[in-house]
């Protein structure tokens, strides 16, 4: 199993540990061998989903953190897969109502050997097998390429611009996901099939308008997506946005110049003006990102995290850190 080695001293995202997974030593993504959370046929995706473990982040509003957590939140999921049978299965469920597979995650590209593995397989039978990656973007250059190399759509979230702001939100600095998005922009244009961002209340509200300028400096017709928060993981008991902030921030994208701009999901009800710097509007003020920074920063205490700046791959209590949900059975 050749695709393995690289775990055996794995530098494929920017923590570049150096680990060796299949010995039981574990980075930030607290991955070993590649694991499956489960499959799925998205009709509506028309793709074939394959949801793998692990990730080089810990955000604090995780909608799967059970996912990207894993093993440390004690769930129960399907495990390692041989890529071959893997590559079988798909393609036996797929066609023919899609000719696409797509990883997501947790963070896929930690598996990126395992993943070209599967794709290889496919791309045997079916050479024009579509590949759809979803990504936080926290790759090494090396990997990057690989990832553009494989796929035939990239979808690529940038949670924050301001390093502050994205350090307290995944314990991961902002400097290589914006170098990635450049690099994907300038040489896989056309694999992009939408740059993301989730939008919290006071604490990326702000950061909206700070990304939009920077895709529209790429390349202004890169569709951009802003996902409305839902409360989850550490930020559970934060408030998502309304409809008029989702509005008003998607007006904003567009006058500074990108020309496919959307949203999704906003909160029914409205938000409360303490949480909310701009008032819940969304707002043209040029509020500072230590702002933004601290309120995350008040969560992440509360959990039991204290690094200032964030930086969950040189904290010594990585190996236990206290700002993780645990199921009662674990
Ligand atoms: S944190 Fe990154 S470099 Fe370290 S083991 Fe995980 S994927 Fe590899
Ligand atoms: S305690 Fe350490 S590992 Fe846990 S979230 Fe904070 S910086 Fe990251």
């Amino acid at each position: 199993m050749q695709y393995l080695s690289e775990f055996t001293r794995c530098n494929l995202c920017e923590w570049r540990c150096g680990t060796n997974r299949l010995e039981g030593e574990h980075g930030v993504c607290r991955a070993g061998m590649p694991h499956i959370a489960y499959t799925m046929l998205s009709k509506t995706l028309h793709s074939y989903a394959v949801t793998m473990l692990g990730c080089s982040f810990r955000c604090i509003y995780c909608n799967a953190y059970r996912i990207s957590q894993y093993p440390d939140a004690n769930w129960f999921y399907r495990g390692y897969v041989a890529p071959d049978a893997l590559a079988a299965e798909a393609m036996s469920k797929m066609l023919p109502d899609t000719d696409k597979i797509s990883f997501t995650g947790g963070e896929p590209t930690i598996n990126m050997p395992y993943i070209e593995e599967v794709v290889r397989e496919m791309r045997e039978r079916y050479p024009d097998i579509g590949v759809g990656i979803a990504t936080n973007g926290f790759c090494t250059p090396k990997t990057l390429r690989r990832v553009a190399d494989i796929s035939t759509s990239i979808s690529y979230e940038i949670k924050a611009y301001d390093d502050d702001v994205h350090r307290m939100l995944t314990g991961a600095p902002s400097g290589p996901v914006l170098r990635n998005a450049r690099s994907l922009a300038e040489v896989a244009r056309d694999e992009i099939r939408v740059f993301r961002t989730v939008v919290i209340p006071g604490i990326t509200e702000h950061q909206i308008t700070k990304i939009a300028s920077f895709i529209a400096d790429l390349d202004p017709s890169i569709p951009y997506r802003l996902i409305g928060f839902r409360p989850n993981f550490i930020l559970y008991y934060h408030p998502g946005p309304g409809q008029d902030m989702m509005e008003d921030l998607t007006e904003q994208c567009r006058g500074i110049g990108l020309t496919d701009v959307a949203w999704s999901g906003y909160y029914p009800q409205g938000v409360p003006a303490s949480t909310s710097s701009s008032g819940g509007g969304g707002g043209d003020d040029d509020e500072g990102s230590d702002g933004e920074a601290e309120v995350a920063a008040q969560y992440l205490r509360r959990a039991g995290c204290s690094k200032d700046p964030r930086s969950c791959g040189d904290c010594e209590l990585v190996d236990q850190c206290p700002a993780c949900l645990l199921e009662p059975w674990g």
